[in-house]
């Protein structure tokens, strides 16, 4: 499953307000993008269920702990008021703007994440802002809930809520792909999430299964609905449509892609793309040429070559 992780803004439209300009990164491949995956984080290593790579290092000799050295880069990262409150963990996440951590109440000892967004610039802040007005206004079982933010002058600091089951992403390269029944109870859990967003007016915008975190490492595990970086929030009533050109290349709707005014159905069109490879494990657009991707999903051109049991599920 070639699955190109960056999230981008196609060339800026001339006659739309971009409120948003994220990077483009090169589209990498399909192994490059499981190894980033697989050097990502500490404990991501582990979920992604791919072997760490052997270690030929002479145990009599002290050998520098990379991890310890990254959680203290990081560290030095987080104000003052965050590390009196909250210790630092590991390094699980990182995006453009971004790095999450997972870290432990002093007092409590209670496991959560902290998201850090770089608010220096203009990308960042606006991601932030996001990010910020809908996870306060969302408490849903199937969304990553906001404890606390601590806000200074080049930083936010969101702490979460932590979901240690890692990406459906990582599930589905160790699996290869899903079957019926549990495509349909993830798709389910989903779905619930993205109604109940629909109905005060969010649109995600960025689904994917980067996206998509389990709650714990059980295969009863819920799924939650996490990164709204790129989400649009409108007030109840406010039907205007959005014109923002974002989402990641891979799972954009059609109607983006044409920079018409489109609906929060782009969520539902991501959603279709990620049940495809949900079930298929591939994806069903495809290509390292972003144009002639683009020009796939505008056709709707994709086949299916995965098995379906219609006695499984319906
Ligand atoms: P970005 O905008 O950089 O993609 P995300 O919010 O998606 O930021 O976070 C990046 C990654 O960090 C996620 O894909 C996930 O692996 C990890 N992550 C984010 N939030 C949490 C959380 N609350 N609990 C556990 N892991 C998280
Ligand atoms: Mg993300």
């Amino acid at each position: 499953m070639g699955c190109g992780t960056s999230k981008v803004l196609p060339e800026p439209p001339k006659d739309v307000h971009l409120d948003l300009v994220k990077k483009v990164e090169p589209y990498t491949g399909y192994k490059t993008d499981i190894y980033k995956h697989f050097i990502k984080g500490d404990g991501d290593a582990i979920k992604s269920g791919i072997p760490s790579p052997p270690c030929h290092t002479n145990p009599h000799v002290e050998q520098p702990d990379p991890r310890k050295n990254r959680v203290a880069k990081y560290r030095a990262k987080f104000d003052p008021r965050v590390t009196a409150k909250y210790d630092i963990k590991a390094l699980i996440g990182r995006g453009s703007f971004s790095r999450v951590v997972r870290v432990e109440h002093k007092a409590t000892k209670q496991p959560y994440a902290i998201k850090l967004i770089e608010t220096k610039y203009r990308e960042g802040r606006e991601v932030c802002e996001s990010e910020l007005c809908v996870l306060r206004r969302v408490r849903h079982t199937n969304i990553i809930q906001l404890i606390e933010v601590f806000e200074t002058q080049e930083r936010v600091y969101m702490v979460m809520e932590l979901a240690t089951g890692g990406e459906l992403f990582d599930r589905i390269i160790a699996k290869g792909s899903f079957t019926e029944r549990d495509a349909t109870r993830v798709l389910q859990m989903v779905l619930d999430g993205v109604k109940y967003l629909h109905t005060l007016g969010i649109t995600h915008r960025d689904l994917k299964p980067e996206n998509l975190l389990y709650y714990h490492p059980g295969m009863d595990s819920k799924i939650m609905i996490t990164d709204f970086g790129l989400a649009s929030a409108r007030k109840k009533g406010d039907d205007c449509l959005m014109k923002t050109t974002c989402g990641t290349p891979e799972y954009i709707a059609p109607e983006i892609l044409v920079r018409k005014p489109y609906t929060n159905s782009v969520d539902m069109w991501a959603l279709g793309v990620i049940s495809y490879i949900l079930l298929s494990g591939t994806m069903p657009f495809e290509d390292d040429n972003r144009t002639r991707l683009y020009r796939q999903i505008l056709k709707g051109k994709y086949s299916y070559s995965g098995e379906v049991s219609v006695l499984e599920v319906w």
